[in-house]
């Protein structure tokens, strides 16, 4: 079932567009990554499918309603959760707390703390610990949980082990194959890693100067082909892969 669907959107900076004419659907239980190098329009696209940035032009249609020009306030409760870059948390909050505001503020589902602790088995522990004493890994599980407690048809992840230890990411990893094995959730994960994008996604989409370039499965991609559109070369130009 496709849960997130975006048509020709376009979204811009002042008199610069940013993303231009981008479009993808992506099903429940699928995760899509988008890769493309620093200034293709990653962030962009994210936001925009955040509605925190206004498109241009295009439609985002999540689970059958048009949210293109959804207020922002309205976005949680639409079932769209953004776990940013560099996280926003309450720090001087608990764990627990953390959690739970996100659960009123959120629809219902079946993501309960209970739940949330059983898909983030990391977090148990950590319940009554304040989030600011914890590591940069533990803060990301906290925010994934957090997303997942407002029970979001679409979860966006944007760099979500940018600045981690190589251990933190493959915990964060772990966790985040098992959200995908549920099934429920479609993903769209920006990854700046490209082996990790390739072997977590069910599909990329490689972005170049606001457009996608490449578009498919990464196994029948190919690393090569990828890389050639990370860095916008003509196919058959020799690159260090
Ligand atoms: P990065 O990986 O560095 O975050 P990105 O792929 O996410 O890059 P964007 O941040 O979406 O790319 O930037 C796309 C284009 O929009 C770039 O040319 C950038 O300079 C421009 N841009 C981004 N944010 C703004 C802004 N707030 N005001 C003006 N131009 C911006």
């Amino acid at each position: 079932m496709t849960m997130l669907a975006v048509n020709n959107l376009m979204a811009g900076h002042g008199l610069l567009t940013a993303v231009r004419d981008v479009s993808f659907d992506v099903r429940a239980g699928e995760v899509l990554g988008v890769i493309g190098a620093n200034g293709a329009g990653k962030t962009t696209l994210f936001r925009t499918l955040a509605v925190v940035h206004p498109a241009q032009s295009g439609t985002i249609t999540l689970d059958g309603a048009d949210v293109t020009r959804l207020a922002p306030s309205r976005r949680v409760a639409s079932g769209i959760a953004m776990v940013p870059e560099g996280r926003r948390l309450f720090i001087d909050m608990t764990v627990r707390e953390n959690l739970q505001v996100a659960g009123e503020n959120g629809r219902s589902g079946a993501w309960t703390l209970p739940t949330v602790l059983d898909a983030l088995p990391v977090l148990a522990p950590l319940l009554n610990v304040l989030t600011g004493g914890l590591s940069g890994g533990q803060r990301q599980a906290v925010a994934i949980g957090r997303a997942l407690m407002s029970n979001p048809k679409v979860l966006l992840l944007d760099e979500v082990s940018l600045g981690l230890s190589p251990v933190a990411i493959e915990g964060l990893y772990e966790q985040l194959a098992g959200l995908k094995g549920r099934g429920d959730t479609a993903m769209v994960v920006v990854e700046q890693d490209l082996d990790r994008a390739m072997e977590f996604s069910d599909r990329v989409i490689c972005m170049l100067e606001g457009r996608i370039v490449l578009d498919g499965q990464p196994q029948t991609l190919g690393k090569q082909a990828i890389t050639e559109a990370y860095f916008g070369l003509a196919h058959g130009e020799m690159v260090d892969a």
